[in-house]
């Protein structure tokens, strides 16, 4: 990258992607709602599990404008844009939610929350991870709480994410997918004693869709 890129990229104005694709929203609140995606490539948390793990090294990305991205969701006649990664937080994203806010797109943010946040959102999914646990300013924006479910031990954990966010936050439980045949049913039984959670589905994973 040359140093003209280091400044637009440090501004804002170009971001490392890893794809683009128009799709449905397959999980969590906004489940089954079309949704232009963009992934951002760089990940600060690298889970064990991840379904990304292209997305962690920057050298794989395409640079695109902020307003190459738009023409593409313009392009898709897309209203709402999931801004995803890897973690999204890395990059400096406030000119990309000024432009498509400006068009009056919607924003959907998933993020770890583990870094400050950047750009505004209509919809924030934190989903804590592990190996990098959300800043706890962070919690209060989140409009929905993801938390991916790998063993019975995790579920012992959930009340304290309850304390952290405000009350009209969305609580959602997801089975790690390779995982998802022992988990699930857990997960299931912990909801009927604990009913302010959800179940999750990775829905476009069951049908095998994008
Ligand atoms: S935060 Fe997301 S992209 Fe990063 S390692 Fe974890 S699952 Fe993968």
């Amino acid at each position: 990258m040359c140093i003209q890129e280091r400044k637009e990229y440090s501004l804002g104005r170009i971001l490392p992607i890893a794809e683009t694709f128009y799709s449905l929203q397959g999980e969590g609140y906004n489940v089954g709602k079309p949704a232009f995606f963009i992934r951002l490539c760089g990940c600060n948390v690298k889970c064990s599990f991840c379904d990304s793990k292209n997305t962690w090294d920057m050298n794989n990305a395409q640079w695109l404008s902020i307003e190459d991205l738009l023409s593409q969701i313009e392009e898709s006649k897309a209203e709402n844009v999931v801004v995803t990664g890897g973690e999204p937080l890395l990059h400096n994203l406030n000119p990309l939610c000024e432009l498509l806010h400006s068009k009056e797109k919607k924003l959907w943010l998933e993020t770890s929350a583990s870094l400050p946040f950047s750009g505004k959102w209509d919809w924030v999914c934190i989903s804590p991870k592990a190996a990098c646990m959300p800043l706890e300013t962070n919690y209060a924006y989140a409009h929905e709480l993801k938390i991916v479910i790998s063993t019975a031990e995790d579920l012992l954990q959930l009340p304290t994410y309850i304390d952290k966010v405000n009350k009209e936050t969305h609580l959602y439980l997801q089975a790690e997918w390779d995982k998802r045949k022992e988990i699930t049913p857990l997960i299931i039984e912990h909801i009927k004693t604990n009913p302010r959670w959800t179940l999750s589905l990775q829905t476009h994973k069951w049908l095998g869709i994008e």
